[in-house]
C-alpha cells in the first residue's frame, strides 16, 4: 500500500480511480465524430473549440509543464492553480474534525483557508529569528500529533521573502514519514535556491507545489499543479473535478511554454530580480521604513513606521500594496513591477527616484504555420545575447549585429528546418526589425548613420535612415549557395525584410572574394551602423530632422 493510500481520506478510496490518460474534448483536431458528451455542435458565434469539454488533464499541458520541471508526466498534476491543488491536498487527505496540518507562521494564508474550509485543524508553528525556517519549531509544534496529514512549507516564503534550505525540508519529511509534505515553490524561480521537484517523485512522503502564475505571468489563466510520486499524483486526481481547466487556459499555458518564448520569459523573471535588487537599499533610505527583509520572491517584505499614512498616500496615488500587519508590526508586502511601477512606488515611499530614461525595448512573438518565433531587444543594455534561430550561422550573424549594435537581444525560433532554412531566416529577420522598429518607437533622441567595415579582402559598407519609410538596395554577389545551413542567397533578403520591418532605408554594398567573410561583414557593419544610429545623443527629445517628424 502506498503512503498515498494509507493517508486517505476514506471517502476518496471509494471513489473510483481517475484515469489520468482519458481524453474527451475535442483533442488535437481529431476526426472523431462526437456524439457522447451532450456539447453543442456549434461553437459560439466568432470562436473556435470551446463548445467541447476541455481534456480531464490537459494531456499536452501536463507533459509540458512536467517537462518544464524536469520530472516525468505521471509525477506531474495540473491543476487549477497552485490554490485549487491546496484545496486538492486538504480535501485527500484530511478528515474533518480528526486531522490537522501543520504551518509556519506567517506564512500564505491559502493553507489555513482550504484547512479550515474541509474542518481540519491548523497546528500552528512559528519562523525563527529573521523569519527563517527551522526544523525543530515546527517539529516540537506538532510532537505527538497522532493525525498529522499535511505540513506545508512555503519557499520562498510569502509573505517574507525567505527561501527554506532544501536540507531543511528534507529534515522535515524524514522525521515525518507518515505525513505528507508540501514545499510550495510558487516563487522559486525568482531565488537561488534548487527545486524539490526530482526528490519529490522519488519520496513517498515529498509533494512540490508549482504554478505558472508568478514566473510566466499566467496569473489570471490559473494553471498550477503538484509534483509528487505516481502514487501520489492518482491519489489526488481523484479529488480533482471533471475539467478543471478551461480550454483557453490550457491554450495560453502552453503558448506560454512553447520553446521559442523560453527565453523570453526567462529573461522576464532576470529583470524582476534585478529590480529588487535595485529596490531593496532604496527603500532602506526610506524614511518611513525602518526594515527592509531580504527576498527571494518578486516581492520584498518591508517594516514601515506609520502604516496608515503610507496607506492613506498609497490611495491618492493609485497604488496597491498588501499589508501584513500580523506578519510583523507595519508589515508591508511589495511587489515589483515595472521600472516605472516601481520608480512610483518608491515616491510613496519617500525616496527620490531618479526618473529614469523612457525604455528602449521591445518584445513580441510572430506565429505562423512556418515558424514560432519570440524576441526581445533592449537599446539600453549591451547584455544578455542569446540567438537560437535554428540555424548556427545565422545565429552568429546575428549575435553579430546585437554585438556590434551594442544591443541586447534574445530571439528564439521554431521553424520548419525540416523544409529548409528560408522561413526561418526570412521570418527571424522580419521579427527582429519589427522588434528594433517597437523599440525605436518615435525615434527621439536617435541619428542617421552608415558604416564602412574592412574585413581581410572584404570590404562592406552599410548606410541606415530611420526614416519610417521602407527601403532596401543591395550590391553584391555571392559564389557559395549555402554557409552551413544558411543560404547565401537569403542575405540580400534578410536585409530588404529588415527593411520593411523597421520601416527604414538600408544601404548594403559588400565586395570579396570569400562568401562567409562577405556575409559576415555585410551583418557587422550593419550592427555598426545601427550601433550609432540608436545610440542616444543629445537632448532626450531631439528628433534628427529638420521636420519634426521621422
Ligand atoms: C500565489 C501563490 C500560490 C498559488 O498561486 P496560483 O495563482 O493559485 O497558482 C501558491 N502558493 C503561494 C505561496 C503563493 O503565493
Amino acid at each position: 500500500m502506498s503512503l498515498a493510500e494509507y493517508l486517505a481520506r476514506p471517502e476518496i478510496l471509494r471513489l473510483p480511480a481517475f484515469d489520468l490518460g482519458k481524453r474527451d474534448g475535442n483533442p488535437f483536431g481529431s476526426e472523431t465524430i462526437k456524439l457522447d458528451a451532450n456539447e453543442n455542435p456549434f461553437p459560439p458565434l466568432g470562436s473556435a473549440g470551446v463548445n467541447r469539454y476541455p481534456e480531464p488533464q490537459p494531456i499536452r499541458l501536463r507533459v509540458a509543464m512536467a517537462a518544464l520541471y524536469g520530472v516525468a508526466p505521471d509525477s506531474f498534476l495540473v491543476t487549477r492553480g497552485g490554490d485549487d491543488a491546496i484545496d486538492l491536498l486538504v480535501r485527500t487527505f484530511c478528515r474533518p474534525q480528526e486531522d490537522a496540518v501543520a504551518v509556519c507562521l506567517p506564512t500564505f494564508s491559502a493553507y489555513a483557508h482550504f484547512a479550515n474550509l474541509q474542518g481540519a485543524r491548523v497546528i500552528e508553528a512559528r519562523l525563527g529569528a529573521d523569519f527563517a525556517f527551522e526544523p525543530k519549531r515546527l517539529l516540537d509544534a506538532v510532537a505527538g500529533e497522532a493525525n498529522l496529514k499535511l505540513v506545508f512549507i512555503c519557499s520562498p516564503n510569502n509573505p517574507t521573502g525567505t527561501p527554506v534550505e532544501s536540507a531543511d525540508v528534507l529534515a522535515v519529511a524524514d522525521a515525518l514519514p507518515n505525513t505528507m509534505v508540501l514545499s510550495d515553490e510558487a516563487y522559486l524561480e525568482f531565488s537561488d535556491t534548487p527545486s524539490l521537484a526530482d526528490e519529490a517523485t522519488r519520496r513517498p512522503n515529498l509533494i512540490v507545489l508549482k504554478t505558472l502564475s508568478k514566473a510566466f505571468g499566467l496569473a489570471g489563466a490559473r494553471v498550477g499543479g503538484l509534483v509528487a510520486a505516481p502514487e501520489t499524483i492518482a491519489m489526488v486526481a481523484r479529488a480533482a473535478p471533471p475539467y478543471p481547466l478551461p480550454t483557453l487556459c490550457i491554450d495560453e499555458a502552453l503558448k506560454a511554454l512553447s520553446p521559442a518564448r523560453r527565453a523570453v520569459h526567462l529573461e522576464r523573471i532576470e529583470r524582476i530580480k534585478a529590480e529588487r535588487e535595485r529596490l531593496a537599499p532604496l527603500l532602506a533610505t526610506s524614511p518611513i521604513v525602518h526594515c527592509v527583509h531580504g527576498s527571494a520572491g518578486n516581492f520584498l517584505f518591508l517594516e514601515v513606521n506609520d502604516a496608515e499614512a503610507l496607506s492613506r498616500r498609497l490611495d491618492t496615488l493609485g497604488i496597491r500594496i498588501r499589508f501584513r500587519p500580523n506578519a510583523a508590526p507595519g508589515g508591508v508586502r511589495l511587489t515589483i513591477g515595472t521600472p516605472e511601477e516601481n520608480d512610483a512606488a518608491l515616491r510613496a515611499f519617500e525616496v527620490p527616484a531618479t526618473a529614469a530614461p523612457k525604455q528602449r525595448r521591445a518584445e513580441l512573438v510572430r506565429d505562423t504555420k512556418e515558424t514560432r518565433i519570440a524576441v526581445s531587444v533592449d537599446l539600453d543594455m549591451a547584455e544578455p545575447r542569446r540567438i537560437d534561430t535554428g540555424v548556427p550561422f545565422f545565429d552568429h550573424m546575428l549575435d553579430q549585429v546585437a554585438a556590434h549594435g551594442n544591443f541586447s537581444l534574445l530571439l528564439s525560433c521554431d521553424g520548419d528546418l525540416d523544409i529548409d532554412a528560408h522561413h526561418s531566416v526570412e521570418d527571424c529577420a522580419i521579427a527582429l526589425g519589427e522588434a528594433l522598429g517597437r523599440a525605436l518607437d518615435d525615434k527621439r533622441g536617435i541619428g542617421r548613420f552608415g558604416f564602412a567595415l574592412p574585413m581581410d579582402e572584404t570590404e562592406a559598407q552599410v548606410l541606415i535612415d530611420l526614416s519610417g519609410r521602407p527601403f532596401c538596395r543591395f550590391e553584391g554577389a555571392f559564389d557559395a549557395t549555402h554557409i552551413g545551413a544558411y543560404p547565401t542567397e537569403m542575405t540580400p533578403h534578410v536585409f530588404r525584410s529588415l527593411a520593411d520591418s523597421m520601416r527604414a532605408a538600408i544601404h548594403v554594398r559588400v565586395d570579396g572574394q570569400n562568401d562567409h567573410h562577405k556575409v559576415e561583414a555585410c551583418f557587422k557593419a550593419f550592427g555598426r551602423a545601427l550601433r550609432q544610429a540608436v545610440a542616444r545623443e543629445g537632448a532626450a527629445d531631439a528628433l534628427p530632422s529638420t521636420k519634426g517628424v521621422l
